[in-house]
């Protein structure tokens, strides 16, 4: 996946980035059916600059991986393609909550 990056912005952000959008696809999908404008539109929210170029392989490579699955439907006369969680993407979410719980808890939590 490719995202734009100014230089210097951190060998590691990246990377980060890269997963915590593949989380927000996967909790979105647990939410509701989601499209891809729409995702662009929410991870943009969150300062993601993603393009359909960008996103849609990676809808593509969940589907896969047996994260989502999707429904054609047409909508004003065109085609789009509706995600939804798969019972193995809601048990890959739960195990990224419990990872993010943790982690949040050691390095955020000082108490
Ligand atoms: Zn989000």
């Amino acid at each position: 996946m490719d995202i734009e990056y100014r230089k210097n912005e951190g060998i590691m952000i990246r990377e980060v980035d890269l997963a915590f959008i593949k989380i927000h696809i996967l909790y979105h999908a647990a939410e509701e059916e989601v499209y891809g404008v729409g995702l662009i539109e929410e991870l943009a929210r969150h300062g993601y600059r993603l393009s359909p170029g960008t996103l849609y392989p990676t809808l593509a490579k969940m589907v896969r991986l047996g994260l989502l699955t999707f429904e054609c439907r047409t909508v004003v006369h065109k085609q789009r393609k509706y995600y939804r969680i798969t019972p193995d993407g809601l048990a890959e979410l739960d195990k990224v909550k419990d990872k993010i719980v943790e982690l949040y808890e050691e390095v955020l939590e000082k108490v």
